[in-house]
């Protein structure tokens, strides 16, 4: 990868504020932009990568966080991209971190913005369709999110107002709405909307499903029966486009691609420089590598199950270290653990008991099961 990089601006040993440019070996290109991506704490993904795609349309995939907007499009100029440049923007998914300058930058640059149509209807608010236990001045989107109210009413409301008011045009799943060189995937799972983008045969843009160095966070099956009077009848159960099982699906659909462009290029949306290296991906080998790592897990809280049935809390102080499950941690932590369960239960393995705590079966088959997974 690094003979394909050219680097414009450097930024720090975390990749903060660096704007590289990619010749692919097609003749397409490629500018990246770091976004700072800081929420304090301790806990940090590294910037998040936006990238203009220079195919026969050109395209910003990603806008930054919330407030990036602006240092973007300052960033944008330095590599020689003006506003009037840009076709469109893509959102690979409606998480903060990568939507939060939409507003900004589309506001700016007049650009249009395209998005998987689960974007499209969950950052709208539906108060009167909300369920009785979330937030009803929340998007749909954001009805099953797990931050306190100290944290969202200060960094959040905000963002959900700016992006109600987005209109989007919708991609769907292969090559419509994006452009001739350039096909769009749709790979739920990290987030029910995700995308990834393969720009001709040379590279592809992964969103935050495919990362280095971090194993992306998979969403809860349980948060469809929140929104699924919103997305019928396009997505009829749980685990098309929630959940571990979407992930791993996902994940293997990747695979397939990786398969057929051994050489591909992999552009993740955090980490790509990191601790002063780049990280460069293979693509089928990282797949398996997050395969094996939710394999483990789940196997880890087989055995954690093994003396008495317990609660995906109790779970989580047994299975995390103690380190990471500081101030947030812990909803991560309990986040993480009720998506594996998820599998377990429906690979068989386990159930859960009125007294919220989850119990062995005696079957094994959770292996199997995520073998069995088949790409959509
Ligand atoms: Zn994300
Ligand atoms: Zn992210």
């Amino acid at each position: 990868m690094q003979q394909l990089v050219k680097v414009i601006q450097e930024g720090d040993t975390s990749g903060n504020n660096m704007i590289i440019r990619l010749e692919l070996p097609s003749g397409l290109k490629v500018i990246g932009l770091a976004t700072k991506n800081s929420y304090g704490g301790d806990w940090d993904f590294g910037p998040s990568w936006n990238y203009i795609v220079f195919a026969d349309k050109v395209f910003l995939l990603d806008t930054g966080r919330l407030g990036m907007g602006p240092k973007l499009l300052e960033m944008m100029e330095c590599a020689g991209v003006s506003k009037g440049d840009l076709d469109f923007i893509v959102i690979s998914h409606g998480h903060e971190d990568h939507d939060g300058g939409l507003c900004d930058v589309a506001g700016s640059t007049g650009a249009r913005v395209k998005a998987h149509p689960i974007y499209e209807r969950l950052i709208r608010f539906y108060p009167d369709r909300a369920p009785a236990d979330v937030r009803k001045d929340f998007p749909a989107s954001c009805w099953h999110c797990f931050m306190p109210a100290s944290f969202s009413d200060k960094h959040c409301l905000d963002y959900h107002r700016g992006r109600n008011r987005l209109e989007v045009e919708t991609i769907g799943d292969g090559n419509s709405g994006v452009s001739e060189t350039v096909r769009a995937y749709h790979v739920p799972g990290h987030s029910p909307d995700a995308l990834a983008i393969l720009v001709g045969n040379d590279a592809i843009l992964v969103g935050d499903t495919v990362l280095p160095e971090i194993t992306p966070f998979p969403t809860r099956e349980a948060f469809f029966g929140q929104v699924r009077e919103i997305l019928n009848p396009h997505y009829p159960c749980p685990d098309s486009v929630f959940g571990l099982r979407a992930y791993i699906r996902s994940l293997k659909r990747l695979a397939t691609i990786g398969d057929a462009l051994p050489e591909l290029l992999v552009l993740p949306s955090h980490r790509l420089f990191y601790n002063d290296q780049w990280n460069e991906l293979d693509l089928r080998e990282r797949i398996s590598e997050i395969l094996d790592h939710h394999i483990r897990r789940c196997a880890e809280i087989v055995k954690i199950l093994k003396t008495v049935p317990k609660t995906a809390r109790e779970i989580a102080f047994e299975h995390f270290p103690s380190s990471s499950l500081e101030g947030f941690g812990m909803l991560m932590a309990e986040n993480e653990v009720y998506s594996h369960c998820e599998l377990l239960c429906a690979a068989g393995d386990v159930r859960l008991a009125e007294d919220e705590r989850f119990f062995l079966t005696g079957s094994e088959g959770f292996e199997s099961a995520i073998q069995a997974l088949a790409p959509e």
